[in-house]
């Protein structure tokens, strides 16, 4: 047994000390536990298992200690990574479910918030409503092109009803932004990412509704803050245009009759493509597995890819 005097024991005491740990120390002596005597010699190429099922007592020579890497866990076989892309996608599709019903709020109609700040008349709202009845259409299209009102005013209004910033092109590359999600998601959300700002916050834009199921899951995979806001209607589909003009591959959609056979599709695919990243996030009624790639550099690991090979998007759907 090992003692040590308090001033000398001061600096041993390490960080993560429990209360028992302190209280011990504040009476008098402090006694080192064996493992900050002789700390665990940690190997690479030995990795512990990410399955919380495992049983495995032998692992086969034959099978890298490093991938395939699934939500930052290594699985030591076939059955282990099963178990926990098993657990990842039950967790996917219950926690879908509650974000898209936390959606349907009610808000104020933009017509008449747009009366409320004063930047349109009785008359003009009048007028937009009835031509909007007539032919269908969104009440600021029939704002802008029937009653002269300045289009930044529409989506200085929708922001309000949003309670979401206004977000303008400034710092959008379309080459860089088109790898952070896959087209499709483009095309059907309607979100388009837009910049990131010191490697921490991703700036997404809509262009007349938020969707914050799909900028959540966009977070979760990005691991990356996400910042929802509103682009002008001219700025938002040139954006959108030269995102999805760019050149990069897009995802293998596949069809998996239920979440047990869509986790044997993934389990098969981690275990075939070896990856260094990984993970799945539900996109409404898709779920979006990303593959980080043998080329992919640790930083960019769950982050922006750098170029199109880092990365293998798949988007699964469930059942019919
Ligand atoms: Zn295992």
């Amino acid at each position: 047994m090992l003692f040590v005097n308090r001033r000398a024991s001061l600096a041993a005491v390490p960080p993560q000390a429990s209360m028992a740990d302190a209280l011990t120390w504040a009476t008098g002596t402090y006694e080192l536990p064996q493992a900050a005597l002789n700390p665990p010699v940690v190997t690479t190429t030995k990795r512990l298992c990410g399955s919380v099922l495992c049983t495995t007592s032998r692992i086969s020579p034959f099978r890298s200690r490093k991938r395939p890497i699934f939500e930052e866990q290594w699985g030591c076989s076939g059955r282990c990574v099963l178990a926990m892309v098993q657990a990842a996608v039950r967790r996917e599709i219950a926690g879908g479910l509650e974000t898209s019903v936390a959606q349907h709020r009610h808000r104020l109609p933009l017509g008449l918030l747009m009366l409320g700040q004063g930047w349109i008349t009785q008359a003009q709202l009048q007028y937009a409503l009835a031509v909007q009845k007539l032919h269908g259409g969104r009440i600021g299209d029939w704002l802008v092109a029937e009653c002269g009102v300045a289009p930044e005013h529409v989506t200085r209004g929708l922001s309000l009803q949003w309670s979401c910033p206004v977000l303008t092109a400034r710092g959008f590359s379309p080459a860089a932004m088109a790898l952070i999600v896959p087209k499709l998601f483009v095309e059907e959300f309607g979100l388009v990412p837009l910049r990131i700002a010191g490697s921490q916050l991703l700036y997404v834009g809509f262009e007349e509704r938020l969707d914050a199921s799909a900028a959540r899951g966009l977070e979760q995979m990005m691991n990356l803050k996400v910042e929802s806001g509103l682009v002008g209607t001219l700025e938002y589909s040139t954006i959108r245009q030269s995102l999805l003009s760019q050149l990069v591959a897009p995802a293998k959609c596949e069809v998996a009759a239920d979440a047990d056979a869509l986790a044997a599709r993934i389990t098969a695919i981690l275990e075939q493509k070896q990856p260094i990243g990984a993970k799945v996030v539900r996109m409404h009624r898709y779920l979006w597995l990303r593959l980080w790639l043998e080329k992919a550099s640790r930083a960019s690991r769950g982050a922006a890819p750098r170029d199109h090979e880092d990365i293998l998007d798949y988007i699964f759907t469930v059942g019919r």
